[in-house]
């Protein structure tokens, strides 16, 4: 049976993955949980936008009243934006398959109302659990629903203590990120040096390690040495790090809250407003849009500042709280524009100067004029390429370039 769960955490507490392993423990699981993070530009969300799927044997009833128990238990219900919902499906014939999937592939990239997930679980035969206003069963039902044709993994370890302060030895994270990357990932920001496998909510995760395989993930995390009780670890099949969320669009066809890929030329350069952010203007065809680079993407920033108009581009990203704004995931150069500028003439050994506007060139010491207007190509401080925002400014659900190199199997190819 498929057991969907979803929003049972709150900003600071309680995280659903945690119910999703003490379940696995009590039910025992088929194969390993999965963790499916769906659209990180949805404002409802609660920390990270993560669903959980079980897939479990048994006694139906006992499963179901498990699950519902637990949930209840656990759940952080004062909290506002925790809104649970929990799904079971027993069987999923082939076309069940394919309308989940189409329900996940949306969840994962649009906005998805939960009218349209009732719809959906109830055309599948599903059984779904709403608690208040019950979005949660938005990626309960997606996270059942789950392709995964990239696919990472995950290792959380839990902590026995609830208290702020982590202890562990620092050191051995490091090692642990030389020795395992680059198939573990985005442990360690290279610009800044701040770990990041420590989420920023303080209970009940200790540490997460993401990688490419079970078995990098299950390495990692025994080279790291945590200095205080670990309850237990989970390992999750996930969608993180794969660029699940983004399709290619048209700047007309983007919603609200939509996740995309975008081709176009640069129709306004880049200006940096209040608060350190980039903006410049991006256009198709069909309509232009504002891209964006906020402060938090660090050095990412010194790359599109020097956009030029004309430069063409494609931008990973999407829409978030300001309806035309496209927040900037990575960007991939195509082809930059060939720029010129006038270039005069020397003579007696110095350049010759403006002799007057439409009038050419004029040589202060001996007086010869020059008439033609020469022009020098500027050469570009930019290379084509994909360049993407650093690892501590990265959503969870981005690919990192470093999971984009060819490999066997994987052919998201970087030129
Ligand atoms: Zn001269």
């Amino acid at each position: 049976m498929y057991v969907g769960i979803d929003d049972t955490d709150s900003e600071k507490r309680m995280c659903t993955t945690y119910l999703a392993a003490l379940l696995c423990e009590k039910l025992g699981t088929v194969e390993l949980p999965r963790l499916i993070r769906l659209n990180p530009n949805i404002p409802y969300k609660t920390r990270g936008n993560g669903a959980v799927c079980l897939i479990v044997e048994g006694d139906r009833a006992l499963i179901k009243k498990t699950v519902l128990d637990m949930v209840g238990e656990y759940a952080q219900f004062e909290e506002k934006k925790t809104n649970p919902g929990v799904v079971f499906i027993e069987k999923l014939n082939p076309a069940d398959k394919k309308k989940l999937r189409d329900f996940y592939r949306r969840a994962v990239s649009e906005l998805v109302s939960i009218e349209n997930a009732e719809k959906c679980a109830s055309s599948v035969g599903a059984e779904f659990h709403k608690f208040k206003n019950g979005r949660g069963i938005i990626g309960a039902l997606a996270a059942i629903g789950a392709e995964l044709p990239d696919k990472t993994y995950e290792i959380i370890a839990y902590r026995s203590h609830r208290k702020k302060e982590k202890k562990i030895d620092v050191d051995s994270i490091y090692r642990m990120d030389k020795e395992t990357y680059p198939e573990t990932f985005n442990n360690i920001d290279n610009n800044t040096g701040r770990i990041l496998i420590f989420p920023h909510g303080y209970d009940p995760v200790f540490c997460g390690i993401r990688g490419n395989s079970k078995s990098v993930v299950e390495k990692a995390w025994a080279m790291v040495k945590p200095l205080e009780e670990i309850e237990r670890t989970q390992i999750f099949v996930t969608n993180q790090g794969t660029d699940a969320h983004l399709r290619k669009k048209k700047i007309a066809e983007l919603k609200p809250y939509d996740c995309a890929i975008l081709n176009g030329t640069v129709a306004k350069e880049p200006r940096t407003i209040a608060g350190g952010h980039i903006l410049f203007g991006l256009r198709d065809l069909t309509g232009e849009i504002t891209c964006a680079a906020y402060k938090p993407t660090g050095p990412f920033r010194n790359t599109v500042k020097k956009l030029l108009l004309g430069d063409r581009i494609e931008v990973f990203g999407g829409i978030s709280k300001h309806p035309n704004t496209f927040n900037l995931e990575k960007i991939r150069i195509l082809k930059l524009a060939k720029v010129y500028l006038k270039d005069s003439p020397t003579c007696c050994g110095r350049r010759m100067t403006s002799a007057g506007k439409g009038k050419g060139y004029k040589c202060r010491k001996c007086g010869k004029r020059a008439r033609e207007i020469r022009l020098k190509e500027v050469l570009r401080d930019l290379v084509k390429g994909f360049y993407e925002v650093p690892p501590g400014a990265r959503r969870h659900l981005s690919m990192p370039l470093i999971r984009m190199k060819p490999k066997a199997g994987r052919s998201t190819g970087k030129e």
